[in-house]
């Protein structure tokens, strides 16, 4: 047994720039924090932050709200989801997938993954058939891209409606096509843990004028749309705007201005974050029986955390593989868990949804363990918790 120890926290962010406290301070001097307090045609921080995330994305419209998981149940709302509709989405994900579902007054019909961690795109056709289903909400988890192609070729058979969330693909790229730019809308977090970090927040994208206008009007905008950085035209509202409910979820202005900074800084991340992904990837692979999800070369993935599986493992011995990586240092998480604790990814844990079979994903999600990899670590810190992991896994692979 190894003598190596991991000491750094897995939940370690960077500091915040300077550049992006000076921003915070403006704010809160001006005492203006709510992103409709302005003053003649100034934008506010909140609308600029629109306006400089739709010219990253590529993407005509942009609203900053509340978080990832309001930008997806708006997006259903704005999207016409009736009471009781169904809704296609991953059986893997994170519990605000199914949330914002439930919020929008829907009911998800989850998808089976592959070995890949991405949509089994067969189970998707059959279940977009029997279910006569109107929505996809897909979720990138981890960071994994399905083939778009293929999954634009199914959504365009079935007619579906297809919301993206990409809070693992912020920056993310099919092709050259960014994530979140191929259906309806694309749903970002700016939840800390995320690509940008203002402790909650979200980002909600989109080239549909008449979506948009009601997401904004959805998002709480008391009839001052107009004060929007990236929104259709004011014409665009003369209906929507009385036949549409005000559900606040708006973004303010200090963490619009904590996040603009930071997205000049998310290419050079996304460089950082894959240098450290692709050493740990290239490290666990030396050891024979420890599996990593193979990535198609058309995915230009961010590698913000990472996964692998040990087929195989009972889920005893998958207890005792955490426990030993736990302390020595290293915080694994595993998707096969009966009862959630610290996060929720499995559909096995969200009783208020009728219960599905989904037995070859189970399977999958028994043998799946997660990391992250912030910025925080260095490469040497990747080298020593991939060999760690090598090393506590060498018992129970085969
Ligand atoms: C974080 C996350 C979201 C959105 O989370 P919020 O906390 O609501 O911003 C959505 N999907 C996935 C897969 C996530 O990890």
């Amino acid at each position: 047994m190894t003598s190596k120890v991991f000491s750094r926290p897995f939940t370690q962010q960077e500091s915040i720039s300077q550049e992006a406290i000076d921003a915070a301070i403006e704010v809160l001097k001006s005492g203006r924090l709510h992103r409709y307090n302005t003053i003649g045609d100034e934008l506010s921080e909140a609308s600029l932050l629109e306006q400089e995330y739709a010219n990253f994305q590529g993407s005509r419209y942009c609203l900053a709200c509340a978080s990832g998981g309001y930008a997806m149940s708006v997006s259903l709302k704005a999207a016409g989801l009736k009471a009781g509709e169904k809704v296609l989405t991953n059986m893997y994900t994170l519990a605000p997938v199914p949330g914002s579902i439930s919020n929008a007054g829907g009911e998800p019909i989850f998808i089976e993954i592959n070995e890949n961690l991405v949509l089994d795109l067969e189970d998707l056709s059959r279940k977009a058939i029997s279910s006569k289903a109107r929505f996809l909400l897909i979720s990138h988890m981890r960071g994994h891209l399905v083939d778009m192609n293929k999954l634009m070729q199914i959504v365009e058979d079935n007619n579906l409606i297809l919301i993206e969330d990409c809070a693992h693909t912020m920056g993310a790229k099919w092709q050259d096509k960014r994530s979140g730019n191929f259906g309806l809308a694309g749903c970002f977090s700016t939840q800390t843990y995320k690509h940008l970090n203002s402790g909650e927040g979200g980002l909600l994208t989109s080239n549909d004028a008449e979506f948009m206008a009601r997401a904004i009007i959805l998002s709480g905008s008391y009839m001052l749309y107009e004060r929007h950085g990236a929104a259709p035209d004011k014409e665009v509202f003369a209906d929507i705007r009385l036949q549409t409910p005000n559900y606040s979820g708006r973004m303010d202005n200090l963490r619009a201005a904590i996040l603009r900074p930071q997205i000049k800084s998310l290419e050079k991340n996304i460089k950082r974050w894959n240098e450290r992904y692709q050493l740990v990837e290239k490290k666990l692979r030396e050891f024979k029986g420890i599996e990593l999800p193979e990535r198609s070369i058309e995915e230009r993935y961010v590698g913000s955390s990472i996964q692998f599986r040990i087929p195989g493992i009972t889920n005893a011995d998958a207890k005792a593989f955490l426990e030993v990586n736990k302390k020595l240092g290293v915080e694994l998480k595993w998707f096969g868990g009966d009862d959630p604790s610290g996060f929720t990814s499995n559909h096995k844990s969200w009783k208020y949804i009728e219960q599905q079979s989904l037995e070859a994903s189970d399977k999958i999600l028994s043998s799946l363990f997660d990391l992250r990899l912030p910025l925080t670590f260095t490469l040497e810190d990747c080298s020593l918790l991939s060999e760690i992991i090598g090393e506590c896994a060498e018992p129970f692979l085969y």
